[in-house]
């Protein structure tokens, strides 16, 4: 699992609440859920 602010790469991640975002540059960082809102605690889970 992923953090908000780590750049695991190109693909597409998912957090707890079932919300997915994709990254399209290997330089992206994870960005707070836009969602669940900027200031809950979001865990990424790379989706295969
Ligand atoms: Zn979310």
């Amino acid at each position: 699992m992923y953090a908000i602010g780590e750049k695991p790469g190109i693909g597409s991640y998912r957090d707890e609440s079932g919300h997915t975002i994709t990254l399209n540059d290997p330089d992206d960082a994870l960005p707070p859920c836009s969602r669940c809102g900027r200031f809950q605690t979001t865990t990424w889970t790379r989706v295969p």
